[in-house]
């Protein structure tokens, strides 16, 4: 598929147009190439994101997980939350793993952006007129690579992988669909972790 179709699709997925999710497309998909890998339909790949929680630039997870696959339902990202616009992607069946990371080249001219003031003043950016979030969703995929990106060295990880637990069984005191590696012993019965009284 055409990048600019995969831009679009990530876009309409995430729910507004942003600078900082066109940074996660664009970290998603120089992964992919560095490492000559197709977006994991299934757990192929493994990512780790390094945003943290609750600031701005969040939207960058969204990018990365359109793009590469590695979401959240199909358990094959995690969150390093150090704060920052990077994302390791990792194939399985390798081991290679990459780094990318956004650099701080554009930011002056984002922070100015009528996008960013409207943002600083509290307005909801799926409330900004569509060209004024486009105007930085351009600027950031017009952007030569070596611009924005710090693209870093392919590497092996000594990353060990566990197959998933398959199988759900009903909770013998809720009733409640609950997947087996979650179900907790309590007498003669096997119940969910609310019902079992324990933290996890
Ligand atoms: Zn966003
Ligand atoms: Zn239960």
């Amino acid at each position: 598929m055409e990048d600019k179709q995969v831009l679009l699709d990530a876009l309409k997925f995430h729910g507004h147009k942003c600078w900082a999710s066109v940074a996660g497309v664009r970290i998603g998909l120089a992964a992919l190439r560095v490492l000559g890998v197709k977006r994991s339909g299934g757990s192929q790949l493994y990512g780790i994101v390094e945003i943290g929680e609750d600031h701005g630039g969040m939207c960058f997870g969204d990018g990365v997980q359109y793009v590469t696959g590695c979401t959240l339902g199909k358990g094959n990202i995690r969150k390093q939350p150090y704060g920052k616009l990077a994302f390791t992607l990792i194939d399985k069946a390798t081991n290679r793993s990459i780094r990318v990371s956004y650099k701080p080249t554009l930011q002056k001219q984002i922070a100015k952006s009528v996008f960013m003031q409207k943002r600083g003043m509290g307005v909801q950016p799926d409330e900004i007129p569509i060209e004024e979030q486009m105007e930085l969703v351009n600027l950031v995929w017009d952007a030569p690579e070596s611009d924005v990106l710090t693209v870093g060295e392919v590497v092996t990880c000594k990353c060990e992988w566990f197959p998933e637990v398959m199988g759900f069984k009903p909770c013998d005191a809720c009733g409640e669909l609950t997947a087996q590696a979650y179900l907790r012993v309590a007498g003669d019965k096997h119940v969910c972790i609310p019902c079992s009284g324990y933290d996890r």
